[in-house]
């Protein structure tokens, strides 16, 4: 049997999916060129027929990323296929994903279909998709909750009209280990075809059985995995890469497979999802939380120290957390700044660069040493969020024991330079009044948190703010040494994802 597991990672698809999470075009492209580093198989980077937005970006990251396999998700209908087909006609090697449910609740109240009328739309769709591409998945919706006889039969008919992956979701985390191991094997015995082609699992985190029933179906024989970064996406989450990956690298005795994966890019490629999708990672969570390599604990510090095995099963080294990074301070040139975000994976323009250099210098003149962290949040504002409506110009705020906290703004609003000024009863609150009133917001701050970027009292404050308008939900994130102003940018930047989520129509899920 092949003992290579392909990584199937659908951050800019189903983790998008999270609420509040949506990217842009720009986000997106350098998401995927960071997942590209770390070695993922297949990219699923949209789904074409949800929105302009999400053709925009699909045919984006198709054109640029030459050395993954891009999929594009589809339903069965005709005009989901040309799409998807459309967005991927520059992909060096493209992907047709098709998707429909194939348990009988889905079907009865969702589809309004009978069995053999889903079967029918299966071969159509699949044989359809051949017509154009050769490389084409299938996936058999609540395929968990699907009869095991009638998912068999699904599969057939899926690589019969020429399906080369064949996927199994457990699209609303209901499966455990176990018995998700036994519908593998069952798959595998009792579909005739199944050898033709590549049998892949998709999980839900619903129980926080997600990274458990992806690792029991590798063992019954899997061997594509659906992931995400962090474990993001549609409710409790999909199954976190860093797991999976960590565990099979970690217990290679019980795993014996091989994965593409280069660990080292993990914990860079993390920081960056959570920057750009605003979703913090928990601090306990495994591999990549902020406490999963540290020891509080007297007693387990003086075993690391003595020898680190003792209570590391893992190195910090191995997922990319490094000690010794690379700082830049404020004597650093254009030069170095330039190959140092080349090593991050930024290929930036003249024109790009010249306006980072601007901003770094603008930092380094209030902090000390630079880091990764403060660039990325540097490219992040400056480069990738290239669809803002409303910009800060300028943000002035008196508070203090003796005076009324007032903020006076000016927003650069469609190009139009716009001012105001507004009371409240702490300086965070007196400038988001002021914005507030400047753009006629109606939307409500579900929650607000601060966190220090990096080290140091000089280290520049990082606000996630939630917002919540007509039932869209948007994360809004700003980083600055001022965590006032730090606060005002992502209040603005909220807002400005807000306006966006307005554009897009609703996705279906899978
Ligand atoms: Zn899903």
């Amino acid at each position: 049997m092949n003992n290579r597991v392909i990584f199937f990672d659908t951050t800019l698809r189903d983790g998008e999916q999270s609420p509040g999470a949506s990217m842009n075009a720009a986000e997106k492209l350098r998401l995927a060129m960071q997942l590209e580093k770390l070695g993922v198989d297949v990219l699923e980077a949209g789904f074409p027929a949800a929105s302009k937005g999400d053709l925009e970006a699909v045919t984006r990251i198709a054109a640029k990323i030459k050395n993954m396999e891009i999929a594009a998700l589809s339903r069965t209908e005709k005009n989901d296929i040309d799409l998807a087909w459309k967005a991927l006609s520059h992909a060096a090697k493209p992907r047709i994903h098709i998707v429909i449910a194939t348990s009988d609740l889905h079907m009865s109240a969702k589809l309004n279909m009978t069995r053999d009328e889903v079967l029918k739309e299966i071969t159509e769709a699949v044989r359809y998709a051949k017509s154009m591409h050769d490389n084409i998945e299938f996936s058999a919706e609540d395929g968990s909750r699907s009869d095991r006889d009638f998912l068999c039969k699904v599969f057939e008919a899926a690589i019969e009209s020429g399906a080369t992956t064949v996927n199994l979701p457990d699209t609303v985390g209901y499966a455990v280990p176990n018995e998700f191991a036994e519908l593998i094997k069952y798959v595998r015995t009792n579909t005739s075809n199944i050898h033709k082609a590549v049998l892949s699992v998709h999980c839900h985190n619903d129980l926080g059985l997600a990274t458990a029933n992806t690792l029991a179906a590798i063992t019954a024989g899997a061997r594509q995995v659906e992931v995400t970064i962090n474990g993001i996406g549609e409710r409790a989450g999909n199954t976190s890469l860093e797991e999976v990956v960590m565990a099979i690298h970690t217990r290679p005795n019980f795993f014996p497979v091989s994965t593409n994966i280069n660990t080292e890019y993990i914990y860079p490629t993390s920081k960056l999802v959570t920057m750009i999708t605003g979703i913090m990672v928990q601090p306990n969570k495994a591999v990549v939380g902020a406490n999963a390599f540290a020891h509080e604990a007297g007693i387990h510090q003086d075993g690391v120290l003595k020898n680190p095995m003792t209570y590391e099963i893992m190195k910090p080294e191995t997922v990319g957390l490094s000690s010794n990074k690379l700082v830049l301070g404020k004597h650093s040139g254009r030069h170095a700044l330039r190959s140092r975000l080349k090593e991050m994976g930024y290929e930036l323009s003249d024109d790009e660069l010249k306006l980072v250099f601007n901003k770094f210098k603008e930092l380094s003149d209030k902090k000390k040493q630079i880091e990764d962290e403060d660039l990325e949040a540097i490219v992040n504002e400056g480069i990738l969020r290239i669809t803002d409506v409303f910009c800060l110009e300028y943000l002035h705020v008196a508070s203090g024991t003796t005076v009324l906290p007032m903020a006076s703004v000016k927003l650069l609003i469609n190009g139009k330079s716009i001012r105001g000024a507004a009371y409240g009863n702490g300086p965070i609150d007196a400038a988001f009044n002021a914005i507030a009133s400047l753009i006629n917001a109606k939307a409500e701050l579900l929650r607000f948190s601060i966190n220090s970027l990096t080290g140091g009292t000089d280290a520049q404050g990082e606000v996630t703010v939630r917002l919540k308008e007509n039932g869209l939900i948007a994360l809004g994130k700003g980083a600055d040494p001022d965590i006032i102003v730090a606060s005002a940018k992502a209040y603005i930047n909220g807002l400005n994802r807000i306006e966006y989520l307005k554009t897009l129509p609703d996705s279906p899920v899978i």
